[in-house]
């Protein structure tokens, strides 16, 4: 199936010890291969990340002949992908000889929509953001009215930006829930009533007439966070601890989304002797009953603090009040207990830490800390850090926008847009 993931898990039992191989593979439309190499997409590339910039790097890089070179330059030239240092009102006065990508060449639109407020952009080709809007809106008031509104949204930033709807390359769009990775539709969201199976990227590719993908929001936020600043590390895991807990995996240098689109559901994973604990999931002593957001407000609302949120949660940790920072502080042990597990298992090379209560800083962190390097072991965190988000809030639609242009820029999918536009 075009998209598949394909998942192996083999459990091989030893006289001392059982151990876990994962074997996982990507394969099919949504996440193209490389392409032929040294083909106009795969000098792109080289381009594009910046691992070759002149003709003659190219040469050296692709061992093609310089003519060859030469022609696939043109193409991506005449196809604005590539400009020439030549052209320094294009290329900010580069030497001349030097290539660059053109991120100009198009614009993405980037959608976050969480469970009460929502955030749209514009972006360029290199993933910057042009210009951006949040609103308040519950995403439970369902599909119709969330989505006509995000539709508006994204219209009038590209009539703000004075931007041609011409030169829209995709859209991408998270959505706080399970997501058929493969068809664009939420599958049972338990905080989106209404929302089960409705065709969500095909509504978006239709409205804009453009290529349109649409992903959980951790999975976005995952590969924004890994995008900005940990390109280097092909394996990375992002904890977003808000209301609920969930994680978004990169694995190879990919989300990594399992057999049917749900790994990474940290928050239900079992905590042990929190059994008197009831999650919304049905279950009794997930992690997400005892250390998300929700329960730490509800556990300092019942000491007679004032706290119904997340946020209310971190305002009482900031302002040192003894039981939120104990609350705070054992969450980080719960969570750092699950993660533990989850680096011997998967032995990232980063854990980035996310969700408004990571605004509890040092306190949460520390608490994470103590525990994943006390059980974990020393092979998986000898390298391993754990840090704070930095992008914050503007992970999502980040991931939104580097989600579609992955897609979009990989050699596969430019050499057949030039096929197409005949070159
Ligand atoms: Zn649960």
């Amino acid at each position: 199936m075009a998209g598949a993931i394909a998942t192996l898990l083999t459990l091989t039992r030893a006289p001392s010890a059982v151990s876990l191989t994962v074997v996982s593979a990507d394969s099919g439309a949504t996440l193209p291969a490389n392409g032929v190499p040294g083909s106009a997409g795969a000098i792109l590339e080289l381009v594009r990340t910046g691992r070759a910039t002149t003709r003659g790097d190219l040469v050296s890089v692709t061992g093609l002949a310089r003519s060859t070179v030469a022609q696939r330059i043109d193409a991506l030239l005449a196809n604005r992908l590539l400009v020439s240092g030549s052209d320094s009102a294009s290329t900010g006065g580069r030497p001349p000889g030097r290539l660059s990508f053109n991120s100009d060449a198009g614009l993405v639109l980037a959608g976050d929509i969480g469970a009460m407020h929502s955030r749209v952009a514009v972006t360029d080709l290199a993933g910057r953001v042009l210009s951006q809007r949040t609103k308040e809106i519950p995403v439970a008031e369902g599909p119709e009215r969330v989505l006509s509104w995000l539709e508006g949204a994204f219209d009038s930033l590209l009539a703000e930006a004075g931007q041609d709807a011409d030169r829209l390359r995709g859209v991408g769009v998270g959505l706080p829930g399970p997501v058929e990775f493969a068809t664009g539709r939420p599958v049972t969201p338990p905080i989106m009533p209404g929302w089960h199976l409705y065709p969500v990227g095909q509504r978006l590719a239709e409205r804009f007439g453009v290529l349109a993908l649409v992903d959980n929001d951790v999975n976005i936020m995952a590969v924004g966070e890994h995008w900005s600043r940990w390109r280097d590390e092909a394996f990375l895991m992002f904890v977003k601890i808000g209301t609920g807990i969930g994680c978004g995996l990169v694995a190879g240098g990919h989300v990594h989304r399992g057999a049917d689109g749900a790994a990474g559901d940290i928050g239900h994973i079992h905590v042990p002797d929190q059994d008197d604990v009831v999650c919304r999931c049905g279950n009794l002593g997930c992690l997400e009953a005892v250390a998300g957001g929700s329960a730490l407000a509800a556990r300092l609302a019942e000491l007679g603090l004032p706290t119904r949120t997340s946020r209310d949660v971190v305002a009482q940790v900031l302002a040192s009040q003894p039981d939120a920072v104990r609350l705070v502080r054992e969450a980080g042990h719960a969570i750092g207990g699950v993660l533990a597990a989850c680096v011997n298992m998967l032995n990232p090379a980063v854990i980035v830490i996310g969700g408004d209560v990571a605004g509890a800083g040092e306190q949460l962190l520390a608490g994470i800390r103590e525990v994943v390097y006390r059980r974990s072991l020393p092979l998986a965190t000898g390298r391993l850090r754990i840090v704070p988000s930095e992008l914050g809030d503007e992970a999502g639609i980040t991931g939104a926008a580097v989600m579609v242009l992955e897609t979009i820029l990989s050699p596969a999918a430019v050499d057949a847009d030039l096929v197409g536009a005949g070159r």
